[in-house]
């Protein structure tokens, strides 16, 4: 259903920028103090989130750092209801409890991340204060709640009754078994370089639907779902996250990156490193997302339908990406 939504045609911004099927969205244009001699500020996300990055942009378009854009913009969706792959209204795990994921990376290299975090809108900013607040990297389950509690952020129930349905639902049909899904991949990363030319990244998501209490997906795991070094350009990635995990994708394509290939390049070698190791296999999608520090930008996928979203200097705008299976 989310996959429709992607492919169908989008124009979001003020610049009437051209709309197009996207895995991934972005945004770009004239920072308010335009005195830098950075590329940015530019601001990517997968799939067609166009509030997100519209409010990223209102964070980096005023000389915000690109940490607290990634930040804003990813809150956007996790806030979002109607959005059932990430925060608020996420599709819940089999049992029907809604548990989230999510990273954060800074410039610095500093990183923070929680799993299975539930009962809480906006696991980003729980992610963000595990990276600013503790010695540790990684909070998980009922320890990340009581930290988040700690920490002052509001608990609520997080299973909309759209979500409680579905899930409903799909115990009847699926007999309670786990399955792959490739129409259920909406997770948002996003990665902003500012002003400054500094690189930031955020990775959120409710994970796979009706996933076995307790799965982790790649969206947390730094080198997986997100990565970035400031020196280089950063990546992000949405889809199958066991696949993504087992090739430490985001990580790989900022390896590539710095060996000198383009962010459309490395995003492409992570899919077909992806591809190669599942021959034969196409029952599952997976989407890259890459900035470099030129503010160039890349995505491959594997299935057709993924696309970005850009906001940058030039304004906003939805970008297809290519795909390895044209269908
Ligand atoms: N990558 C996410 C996960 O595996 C799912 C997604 O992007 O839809 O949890």
């Amino acid at each position: 259903m989310h996959r429709r939504k992607f492919l169908k045609n989008s124009s979001i911004g003020t610049a009437g920028i051209l709309s197009a099927p996207a895995l991934v969205s972005c945004s770009e244009a004239p920072a308010a103090n335009p005195v830098t001699t950075s590329p940015g500020p530019v601001v990517v996300c997968t799939w067609d989130f166009g509030n997100a990055t519209e409010k990223a942009w209102g964070v980096l378009s005023t000389g915000g750092s690109a940490l607290d854009a990634v930040e804003a913009g990813v809150r956007v969706e996790e806030a979002d209801p109607g959005n059932q792959t990430v925060g608020y209204g996420g599709r819940p795990d089999r049992d029907g409890r809604v548990t989230l994921d999510a990273c954060i990376m800074d410039p610095e290299g500093n990183c923070g991340s929680v799993m299975a975090l539930e009962g809480y809108v906006h696991p980003i900013s729980v992610a963000r204060k595990v990276m600013e607040e503790t010695p540790h990297v990684i909070l998980v389950g009922e320890g990340a709640a009581r930290f988040a509690a700690e920490q002052g952020f509001e608990t609520q129930d997080l299973l909309t009754d759209a979500s409680r349905a579905e899930w409903e639902q799909w115990k009847v049909e699926a007999q309670y078994k786990p399955v792959i899904n490739i129409e259920n991949h909406d997770t948002i990363g996003m990665l902003a370089l500012d002003v400054n030319g500094n690189i930031a990244g955020a990775c959120t998501t409710s994970g796979l639907a009706y996933k076995m209490q307790g799965r982790v997906g790649d969206s947390p795991v730094i080198g997986a779902g997100l990565y970035l070094d400031n020196a280089v350009g950063g990546a992000t990635a949405t889809g199958m996250g066991e696949e993504v995990v087992r090739t430490v994708g985001s990580f790989l394509i900022v390896e590539l990156m710095r060996q000198g290939r383009t962010p459309q390049e490395a995003c492409e070698e992570g899919v077909r490193r992806i591809m190669e190791k599942n021959k034969g296999r196409r029952d599952f999608q997976i989407g890259f997302l890459a900035i470099n520090k030129a503010g160039e930008t890349g995505a491959y996928c594997i299935h057709p339908g993924f696309s970005y979203r850009r906001f940058d200097g030039k304004g906003h705008r939805n970008i297809p990406s290519e795909s390895a299976l044209k269908s």
